[in-house]
């Protein structure tokens, strides 16, 4: 009997660690420098981030994503679940731990599909936390279904040379290298016709229209890149995995940045449960405490049970992935868990904002930001109805349709089946009376 729940006592004491760290070290670099966490280390920050990255690096617990074959600690996705949730308390946890998205995605595309000098020059370095790196595929005009990109990438003599336009384009303003999806072969399907490249964000042509900030933010604050690609020129060295196979190697980026996310939400919609509690038992209204009234106890009720469903699904989830070590036969529940994760952290979010009254609306509390990064990954690595269509296409595999008119299902012709069977006691029954 092998299904368990419970974290050996060794790991436990190290996620303790990492759970007081966060809260105590890495928490208040969001408030100090809140939204920086892309931005390459000045003086300052280098001083207080460095040694706190070491302290992780000390504690093993370093980039912990990938295998041991990939450059990573090797923890497999369980026990990664276990660190991830407590990391996505903070915005600045990821980036101290050494396994920020988008980064850990495009590392794990390189380690996989990269040749010797591409992982040199481009998966060393970000595994050192040294650089940041940028995913470039969604276009103006077409994002959810990848086929009607039209970003192009010709062959001329040794070089590959791109020209089209990409949009939200995440942290590509401080990104040293940009992951681009073109086409290269537009005389046949889109599924063999697309590939990856590798492109320097200072190459010749990249040219950084404008940052798209989210709701919010100021103008100009934005870190969602419009880049026209303009003539961009890279050697054939540039392109990633083989020509033709970019969609292949963006599902295995996308299957594990979007457990990974789901991961870090788990964090993130318990600490705005955490926050409704203390409210709840905090005020005083109407002769008794909020936490005793019936509507808060069930926003409590209902928040705390959406979060352990959500959590058992992405735990069991990671537990798949470890096992069978392939992102497309995990393919369905990777999607089932994308498309309840919004769900999940905006409705504990919009309760505990609820509870906490006109001060939870302000930007003194942090429950607005939560709604909208519920609505953020509604969208981002694509829109929740797209994984549906995913999980039923995938649900409806394992069925067959009904062989004639009357479903399988239907009770006539399954009474009629059960008393043949058992005819011979229902005789006797009727002989009885
Ligand atoms: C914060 C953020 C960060 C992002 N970062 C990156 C990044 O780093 N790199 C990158 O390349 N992209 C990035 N994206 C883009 C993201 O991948 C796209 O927004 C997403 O794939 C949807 O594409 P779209 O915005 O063009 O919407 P569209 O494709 O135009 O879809 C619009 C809406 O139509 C509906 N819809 C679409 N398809 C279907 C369907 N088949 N059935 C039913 N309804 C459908 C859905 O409601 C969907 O929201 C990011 C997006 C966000 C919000």
């Amino acid at each position: 009997m092998a299904w368990d729940f419970e974290t050996d006592p060794e790991y436990q004491e190290i996620l303790d660690w990492a759970d007081e760290f966060v809260r105590e070290e890495v928490e208040p670099l969001d408030l100090v420098w809140p939204h920086q966490q892309f931005v390459p280390l000045d003086g300052e920050r280098r001083r207080a981030v460095d040694p706190l990255k070491e302290q992780v690096r000390r504690r093993g617990l370093w980039a912990t994503h990938l295998g041991p074959e990939l450059g990573g600690q090797g923890f497999g996705q369980l026990k990664l679940a276990l660190l991830n949730e407590i990391l996505g308390r903070s915005q600045w946890a990821p980036i101290i731990f050494g396994c920020q998205a988008p980064d850990t995605g495009n590392a794990e595309i390189i380690a996989h599909y990269g040749t010797e000098d591409q992982k040199q020059r481009y998966l060393r370095p970000l595994l050192d936390g040294e650089l940041f790196s940028c995913y470039s595929m969604t276009e103006p005009h077409a994002g959810a279904d990848p086929t009607l990109f039209t970003t192009r990438a010709v062959r001329d003599g040794d070089d590959w040379v791109i020209t089209g336009r990409k949009f939200f384009s995440s942290n590509a303003a401080t990104a040293a290298f940009l992951i681009v999806m073109v086409v290269t072969n537009p005389d046949v399907s889109p599924y063999q016709g697309m590939s990856m490249f590798l492109v320097p964000t200072d190459t010749p042509g990249v040219n950084i229209v404008r940052n798209i900030g989210l709701y919010g933010e100021h103008a100009g604050e934005g870190s969602h890149a419009l880049i026209h690609y303009d003539n961009v020129r890279v050697p054939a060295e540039a392109l990633l995995g083989g020509e033709g196979q970019a969609f292949a190697i963006a599902q295995t980026r996308l299957g594990g940045g979007r457990i990974h996310h789901a991961m870090r939400t788990i964090g993130l919609s318990r600490k705005a449960l955490d926050m409704m509690c203390e409210r709840a038992l905090s005020r005083q209204t109407q002769g008794s405490r909020l936490s005793d009234k019936q509507f808060v106890q069930g926003y409590i009720a209902d928040s705390y049970a959406q979060l352990l469903q959500f959590r058992l699904m992405v735990l069991y989830t990671a537990w798949e992935i470890d096992k069978y070590n392939d992102y497309k036969r995990v393919r369905k529940d990777i999607a089932a868990v994308k498309v309840v994760m919004p769900t999940v952290l905006h409705d504990i979010a919009w309760r505990a904002m609820q509870v906490h009254g006109a001060l939870g609306v302000t930007n003194e509390m942090p429950f607005l930001g939560m709604v909208t990064g519920a609505a953020v990954m509604g969208l981002a690595d694509g829109p929740t109805e797209v994984h549906k269509m995913t999980v039923a296409k995938q649900v409806l595999r394992d069925h067959q349709p009904s062989a004639d008119t009357w479903p399988t299902e239907w009770i006539p012709r399954k009474r009629e089946a059960a008393q043949a069977k058992y005819a011979q006691y229902l005789e006797n029954e009727v002989g009885n009376l």
